[in-house]
C-alpha cells in the first residue's frame, strides 16, 4: 500500500524491473525521494512475468548483469552460460534486497495516468486505484516488451480448455502431461518453449505464421576462459558500453564477398557453433546492410535447419525466407528444429491454412478443427512503445503522447519527447534497447538521467524540454540510419509490423551503444545541447 495518497516526491518511477531497481538506487543515492509503482507484485520486470517453460536469457550471464555494484558482481556465482528465467529473477531480488529497494516500491499498483501542470512545474500521477502523487520528474522505466499484444483471433473467450499466455505464465507452473496442446507463435517465447512443452503434451501442434532464424544456444556451464573475466570485471564492462550491441567480441571490418565462398563458411561454421547471438549479425560489416551478403548467411541458416529436419516438407515451412537473417529478433534454441521430428508433434502454416478462430474446443483453420486440452499463446508484445502509451501521459497544453505519437514515437536521443517536460523514458524508442543488451542499456540510461538531474539542481534548474529541433533532428539522424540498412524490409515487431494500425518506423536506434553513448555524452557535454531549461 503507498505511504499516502497525494505524496509529493521529486521523482515517480513506473516499473521495478531492472531499470526501475537501478533508477530507485541511483535517485537514493542522490538523496532524493523517490516511488516506484509496479504493477506486479514482485521485483524483476520481464522476469517476474515470462515463466515460462524454457524462458531464458539469450545473453550469457557475465554479460547480462548489473555493472554498478562491484561487490555483487563478484559475489553473484551465475550457474550456466545462458542464465534461465528463475535464476534471473532471484537475481533481481537478490539486488532489491541487498540495497533495500523495496521499502520505496509500491506493487500491484499500475499507473493509469500522468499530466504535467505548466503553474506548478510538476507532474500528477494517478494509479488504477485512485492514488494521486506529484512528483518534479516522471519516468517511464516500463519496458520495451512488458505491454502484451492483443490477442486478436476471433473466438479467444469461447475455448473451454485450459489457456496460457507466455508472458503471464503461472507461477507455480503447468502440467501439461496427457494433454494434447496448441502452440500459437514462434518467436523467441515459443521457440524457448516449445521443445520443454514438447517433451511433456500427449501431442504438441505449433501454428506457425513466419519461420523464424533460430541457432543452438550450447548452453552448459559457464568456461573458465569467460569466468576469468571477472578478474579483470570493470574493464570489461567498459568495453561493453563502447561496443554496438553491449557485448565485447571481435569487430569485423571484413566484407562479406571480400573472402572466398569456403572462408566464408567455415566463419559462419564457427560462429553457429559458439551460440553468439549479439555478434551473428556482425560477423561482416555489410551483413546488415546488403542484401546478398545477407543472402549468404540466412541460406546457411537454412542449410543449418533442414540438417537436422527429417521431413523435407516440415523444413521448408520451418526455413525462413521472408525477411533478411537479424532484422527480426534471432533466437537461441535447445532443440527447437530437433523438436518437429518427434512423432507427437505437428507443425501448421498458418499463412497457407490461416487460423479462423477459436471454437469451444481448439483451432479451426481453413481446412481443419484442432481438438486441444489446452492452448499457448506466445504471440508477443506491442513492442518498445506499448507500455507508455498503455498510460495517459498528457504534457503541455494538454497534448497526449498518444495524439504527439500518432505518426511515430518522436523523441530526443530516446530518452526525451518535446512537449513532455521533465519526463524521460528508459530504453525507449530511438535508443538502441532491443537491439542490445539490455542490461547495459538500462545502466547508460538510467546515468544519463541521474546525471542530468544532478546538472539542473547544481544549476538551480527545475524543468527542461527538448525542442522542437533537436527531437527532428534526432529522428531524421535515426530514420536515415535505419534506411541504410535491411531492417525495414522485415515485418517486424522493431518496425512496429506485428500490431494492426501501428506506424511503420525502426522502433530502435540501429546505430549501436557506442555511437549512441558518444550521442548522449556530447549533449550532456556541451550543456544539454538541444534542451531548454527553466
Ligand atoms: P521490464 O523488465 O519489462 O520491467 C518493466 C516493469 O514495468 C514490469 O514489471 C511491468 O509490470 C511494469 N509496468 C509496466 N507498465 C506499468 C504501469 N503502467 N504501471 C506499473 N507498472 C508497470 N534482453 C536482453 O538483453 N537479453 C535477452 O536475452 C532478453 N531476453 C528476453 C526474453 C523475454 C521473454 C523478454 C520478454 C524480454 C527479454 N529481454 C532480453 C528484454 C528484457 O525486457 C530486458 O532485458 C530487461 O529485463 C528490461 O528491464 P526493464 O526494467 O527495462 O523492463
Amino acid at each position: 500500500m503507498p505511504e499516502s495518497s497525494n505524496e509529493k516526491l521529486s521523482v515517480v518511477v513506473v516499473g521495478a524491473g531492472f531499470a526501475g531497481l537501478y533508477l530507485l538506487y541511483r535517485l537514493r543515492k542522490m538523496g532524493l525521494s523517490a516511488r516506484a509503482f509496479e504493477a506486479g507484485d514482485d521485483v524483476g520486470g520481464t522476469w517476474y512475468w515470462n515463466r515460462y517453460p524454457g524462458a531464458r536469457c539469450d545473453i550469457e550471464s557475465i554479460d547480462y548483469s548489473y555493472s554498478f555494484d562491484t561487490e555483487l558482481e563478484q559475489d553473484w556465482e551465475w550457474t550456466e552460460k545462458y542464465a534461465t528465467q528463475p535464476e534471473i529473477l532471484r537475481y533481481a531480488q537478490h539486488v532489491a534486497e541487498k540495497h533495500d529497494l523495496k521499502r520505496d516500491i509500491t506493487f500491484n499498483t499500475r499507473v493509469m495516468k500522468a499530466v504535467w501542470n505548466e503553474e506548478t512545474s510538476l507532474w500528477t500521477v494517478t494509479t488504477e486505484n485512485g492514488e494521486v502523487t506529484t512528483c518534479q520528474y516522471f519516468i517511464m522505466a516500463t519496458g520495451c516488451l512488458s505491454q502484451p499484444k492483443n490477442i486478436d483471433i476471433e473466438g479467444a473467450d469461447h475455448f473451454g480448455g485450459e489457456i496460457y499466455k507466455t508472458h503471464s505464465w503461472p507461477h507455480d507452473g503447468v502440467d501439461f502431461s496427457g494433454k494434447r496442446v496448441g502452440i500459437i507463435g514462434t518467436g523467441s517465447s515459443g521457440i524457448q518453449s516449445i521443445p520443454l512443452i514438447a517433451e511433456q503434451a500427449a501431442h504438441t501442434t505449433v501454428f506457425q505464421r513466419t519461420a523464424n532464424y533460430s541457432i543452438p544456444a550450447g548452453n552448459g556451464p559457464i568456461s573458465k576462459e569467460k569466468l576469468a573475466i571477472k578478474q579483470r570485471y570493470q574493464d570489461y564492462r567498459e568495453e561493453a558500453r563502447w561496443t554496438p550491441v553491449g557485448v565485447p567480441g571481435k569487430e569485423t571490418v571484413d566484407f562479406t564477398f571480400m573472402v572466398s565462398d569456403e572462408d566464408r563458411e567455415k566463419r559462419y561454421e564457427a560462429l553457429w557453433n559458439t551460440g553468439a547471438i549479439p555478434h551473428i549479425g556482425s560477423e561482416f560489416a555489410d551483413i546488415l546492410s546488403n542484401k546478398e551478403a545477407n543472402d549468404t548467411l540466412a541460406e546457411f541458416a537454412r542449410k543449418k535447419i533442414r540438417s537436422v529436419i527429417d521431413d523435407p516438407e516440415v523444413a521448408e515451412i520451418l526455413s525462413p525466407t521472408s525477411f533478411p537473417i537479424c532484422t527480426k529478433r534471432a533466437c537461441l534454441d535447445s532443440g527447437y528444429f530437433e523438436t518437429f521430428n518427434k512423432p507427437n508433434v505437428s507443425l501448421v502454416d498458418i499463412r497457407k491454412n490461416p487460423i479462423t478462430e477459436i471454437t469451444e474446443t481448439g483451432i479451426a483453420t481453413a481446412d481443419q478443427n484442432f481438438e486441444f486440452d489446452a492452448i499457448v499463446f506466445a504471440t508477443g508484445f506491442d513492442a518498445m512503445t506499448g507500455a507508455l502509451l498503455a498510460v495517459d501521459i498528457q504534457g503541455r497544453n494538454g497534448q497526449t503522447l498518444k495524439e504527439k505519437w500518432a505518426d511515430g514515437p518522436v523523441n530526443y536521443l530516446g530518452l526525451t519527447v518535446s512537449g513532455f517536460p521533465n519526463f524521460f523514458m528508459i530504453t525507449g524508442p530511438g535508443s538502441p534497447s532491443v537491439l542490445s543488451n539490455m542490461i547495459v542499456s538500462i545502466e547508460q540510461h538510467v546515468d544519463w538521467i541521474t546525471d542530468c538531474i544532478s546538472y539542473m539542481q547544481k544549476e538551480n534548474l527545475a524543468v527542461i524540454d527538448a525542442t522542437l529541433t533537436a527531437e527532428s533532428g534526432w529522428v531524421k539522424y535515426s530514420t536515415d540510419f535505419s534506411d541504410l540498412t535491411l531492417f525495414p524490409m522485415a515485418n517486424s515487431w522493431y518496425m512496429g509490423a506485428n500490431v494492426p494500425g501501428k506506424p511503420r518506423v525502426c522502433l530502435p536506434f540501429v546505430g549501436g551503444v557506442g555511437a549512441y553513448r558518444r550521442a548522449c555524452n556530447d549533449v550532456a557535454a556541451q550543456d544539454y545541447l538541444g534542451f531548454k531549461f527553466d
